[in-house]
């Protein structure tokens, strides 16, 4: 058995709905998926304490996604003295900490005030893992490859009960419509939880428009949870209304 709960459900700018990262409850693991720089106010905002989190994954490098890791990391550091346990592809280690957190987290100070330079791993346990099953805990996780920017290295990831089966597929963010919804034996059940652009401008630039959510079939919708959308969804609304499609509240919980 595990829980999901939406921590937030908006855009990278959304001012309303917080940043779209999932907080996972296993057996004993306390998981992120994601942990933009709005994550440590949505996980105050439903009584979770920074504390508790034992892992979190990364789906790519953006700052909705991985802009919270520094208050993190220091906070795991100087405040509670625990390190968290960072799981992402490979191919994300080097930029993440390079293009990312090294600006914030590389030069410290010891116990004297002596100037030091610590690394990655001085703040984190950090698996790096490939697109197979990685086993947490009563869960299994699985990231898989999507296209969100061109040349930028992003992935969705399924989240699987290793008793049950049951499961939820989270998309991150995708720019493009995902066959595998109706091809790949592993997408064909379980909940998805799916990128959503408000505003259509064809295809999408770098997320999926609604319009083009709306031409998957019945079977895939019925099990489509709407995220990542602008502060403007109430005007969008109508949209799903005769759909089986239903927007992500902030806060609320699936329990599996
Ligand atoms: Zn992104």
């Amino acid at each position: 058995m595990f829980s999901v709960t939406f921590v937030g459900t908006g855009a990278a700018f959304s001012k309303k709905y917080g940043h779209t990262n999932f907080l996972i409850e296993s057996n004993q693991a306390k998981l992120m998926i994601d942990f933009g720089y709005l994550t440590p106010i949505g996980l105050e905002k439903i009584n979770f304490d920074l504390q508790q989190l034992t892992h979190v994954f990364i789906s790519h490098i953006h700052a909705d996604h991985v802009g919270g890791l520094e208050e993190l990391a220091f906070s795991a550091m100087f405040s509670y003295h625990k390190k968290p346990h960072l799981i992402l592809p490979g191919k994300l280690k080097e930029p993440l900490w390079n293009n990312s957190l090294s600006g914030g987290l590389e030069l410290s100070s010891d116990e004297s005030g002596q100037p030091i330079t610590c690394c990655f791993e001085d703040y984190f346990d950090i698996s790096e893992i490939d697109e197979n099953w990685f086993e947490l805990d009563n869960i299994k996780i699985k990231p898989f490859q999507v296209d969100h920017v061109p040349g930028k290295e992003s992935y969705g990831v399924i989240v699987r009960d290793q008793e049950t089966g049951k499961q939820i597929i989270f998309t991150c963010d995708v720019k493009n419509k995902l066959s595998q919804f109706t091809t790949d034996a592993e997408f064909l059940d379980g909940i998805i939880v799916h990128d959503c652009q408000l505003l259509n401008d064809g295809q999408g630039r770098v997320h999926t428009p609604l319009d083009v959510i709306l031409t998957y079939p019945e079977s895939v919708l019925e099990r489509t949870y709407l995220i990542h959308y602008g502060d403007q969804v109430d005007e969008h609304r109508h949209k799903i209304e005769n759909t089986s499609l239903k927007f992500a509240k902030q806060g609320e919980k699936i329990i599996f």
